[in-house]
C-alpha cells in the first residue's frame, strides 16, 4: 500500500506530503506537496534549485529532482495530516553521485554484495534551551552532576513524553529517556535497525524533537557544544555487521569480550582511517570544541581525544560495552545522518578487507592516564585537519566516490575560510595590548 502514495494519502488521511532531502552539510531540505499532486510527483521527482542549498552545484545546473522513497514514508505523529519522504537525488536522469542518501544506499550495496548487512543505532544527545538559543531553557537545572537528575527530567516531561510517545506510535521501539551530563541535556534511545532506516529516522528525530520543543516554547539544539563549561552533545554510533540469513557476524562467544574476528577487523578499519572519518564523524568549526576538549564542569567530557579502544569503559574513541556490536563514541550531532554511517562503513570495510590490526584493547581511564600510552594516535585539533585527512584518504575517496570526496572538501574547505575571516573575542583580549 506504502508504495502508491496517493493510495497511502486516501488510506491515511494525509493531505500533504514533505518531499525531502539532507545536503551535504545535514541540513534538511524540503517541498510541502499536497495529496492531490503526489501522483506524478513521485515519479518524477520534486524540482530543486541544488546550488540553494549546500551541495557542490552552480546556479546554471537543471534542476535537481528529489525522488521520494515510499518505504520511508513517516506520517507525522502530532501533525498526522502530514506525510514525510526521505528521497533520492536525481539530475539528468541520473543518482547523484554526491548526494548523501545515494552515498549510503551505494556503499550499502557494495557491503551486501560482499554478504554484509550493517545495522547501526544512534544516541542524539540535544539540549533544551531558550528560544534565542542563549540558555538552557530550566534555569532550576544547574547541578554540577545533573546526568540523570529526575526533577530536571520530570520538569521537560511534557515535551519529553511527546517525543517518546510519537515513536511508539511509529513504532520505533523507544526504550529510554534521560538527562543527560549536561544541564539542559537530554537522550532518548530507541531501537537499532537497518543502517538506512536508521539513518532516515535520525533525520526525522532530529526534525521532530526541534518541532515539538518549537511547540512547548523551546529550542531543542543539536550542535556538538553549545555551552563551552558544559559536556557536548555527542551521537554515538552503535554498528554491526550481519549476514544475508540475519545472524550477527560480529557476535562470538569465544572472542574476546563476544565480539568476532570480523568485528575487530572492522575496528582496526576505523582506528586505521579515524582522522579521515572525523571530517564526517565530526563535520564542524563546534565539533572540535567537543573532542580534545579540557574537563567540563560535571567531571568528564565523555568525548574521545585519541584513536583507541576499549570494553566496558566511556573514555576511548570505541568501546565494546557488548557482545556482537561496538559503539563508536566519536560522532557528534552535527554529524550528517547518511554520511557518518557511510563512512563508518567505508572504514569498516577497508578494516576487513585488509585484516586490519585494532592493536592492544585499552583498558586505563584514557582521561587521568592516556598520557601514559605510547603510540596513540590523536583526533584531529580542528575541522581544517579533518578535511585535510579526508583529503589524503584514498581508500575514502575509492569507498565513497570521487564526487562526495571533492564536493564535500570543497564546501567545507569554504566553511574554514569563513570562520576564519571571523574576528573572536578571544583575539582581541590575547592580542589588542600585544
Ligand atoms: P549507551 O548509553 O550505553 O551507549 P544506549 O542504550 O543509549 O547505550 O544506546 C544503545 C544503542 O545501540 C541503541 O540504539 C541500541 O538499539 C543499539 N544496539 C544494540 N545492539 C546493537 C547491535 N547489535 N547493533 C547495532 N546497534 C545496537
Ligand atoms: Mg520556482
Ligand atoms: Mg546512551
Ligand atoms: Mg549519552
Ligand atoms: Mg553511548
Amino acid at each position: 500500500m506504502a508504495n502508491d502514495l496517493a493510495h497511502a494519502a486516501k488510506e491515511l488521511g494525509i493531505k500533504y506530503f514533505l518531499i525531502s532531502y539532507v545536503d551535504l552539510f545535514g541540513a534538511l531540505r524540503a517541498k510541502l506537496v499536497p495529496a492531490a499532486a503526489i501522483g506524478g510527483m513521485q515519479k518524477a521527482g520534486a524540482g530543486f534549485a541544488g546550488f540553494a542549498t549546500w551541495l557542490d552545484m552552480t546556479p546554471a545546473d537543471p534542476d535537481l529532482f528529489a525522488v521520494p522513497d515510499p518505504e520511508s514514508l513517516i506520517q507525522l505523529p502530532w501533525k498526522p495530516e502530514v506525510g514525510w519522504l526521505a528521497s533520492d537525488l536525481v539530475m539528468n536522469d541520473e543518482l547523484v553521485a554526491q548526494a548523501p542518501r545515494n552515498v549510503l544506499k551505494n556503499i550499502m550495496l557494495g557491503a551486501d554484495s560482499l554478504g554484509y548487512q550493517m545495522k547501526s543505532g544512534v544516541e542524539c544527545e540535544y539540549f533544551l534551551t531558550t528560544p534565542d538559543g542563549l540558555k538552557i531553557s530550566d534555569a532550576a537545572d544547574d547541578a554540577t552532576k545533573p546526568c540523570y537528575d529526575q526533577s530536571a527530567l520530570m520538569r521537560r516531561f511534557e515535551v519529553i513524553r511527546e517525543i517518546c510517545d510519537c515513536m511508539l506510535t511509529l513504532g520505533w521501539g523507544p526504550y529510554q529517556n534521560d538527562h543527560e551530563d549536561a544541564n539542559g541535556q537530554f537522550e532518548m534511545n530507541w531501537d537499532f535497525d537497518d543502517a538506512l532506516v536508521t539513518a532516515d529516522r535520525h533525520v526525522f528525530f532530529k526534525y521532530m524533537v526541534k518541532a515539538i520543543a518549537e511547540k512547548h516554547g523551546l529550542r531543542a539544539t543539536f550542535m556538538p557544544k553549545p555551552f563551552i563549561d558544559l559536556t557536548g552533545s555527542g551521537c554515538h554510533m552503535h554498528t554491526s555487521l550481519w549476514s544475508p540469513d540475519g545472524a550477527n557476524l560480529f557476535e562470538d562467544e569465544d572472542g574476546e569480550l563476544g565480539l568476532s574476528d570480523l568485528g575487530y577487523s572492522f575496528i582496526g578499519g576505523l582506528i586505521h582511517n579515524a582522522e579521515a572519518m572525523c571530517a564526517f564523524t565530526n563535520p564542524t568549526v563546534n565539533s572540535y570544541k567537543r573532542i580534545n576538549a579540557p574537563v567540563t564542569i560535571s567531571g568528564a567530557t565523555w568525548a574521545p581525544n585519541t584513536v583507541t579502544y576499549t570494553g566496558n569503559n566511556r573514555t576511548h574513541m570505541i568501546r565494546i560495552p557488548d557482545a556482537g556490536r561496538l559503539e563508536l563514541r566519536l560522532p557528534d550531532g552535527s554529524a550528517n545522518p547518511y554520511l557518518m554511517p557511510a563512512a563508518v562503513l567505508a572504514a569498516g570495510l577497508d578494516g576487513i578487507q585488509n585484516q586490519r590490526d585494532p592493536g592492544k584493547r585499552l583498558d586505563i581511564n584514557m582521561y587521568t592516564d592516556g598520557h601514559k600510552v605510547r603510540g596513540a594516535k590523536k583526533l584531529p585539533l580542528n575541522l581544517l585537519d579533518a578535511t585535510r585527512a579526508l583529503a589524503k584518504s584514498n581508500i575514502l575517496r575509492s569507498a565513497l566516490g570521487a564526487p562526495l570526496i571533492d564536493g564535500y572538501i570543497k564546501l567545507k574547505t569554504e566553511e574554514w575560510n569563513a570562520y576564519s575571516h571571523h574576528l573572536t573575542e578571544w583575539e582581541r583580549a590575547n592580542t589588542l595590548d600585544i
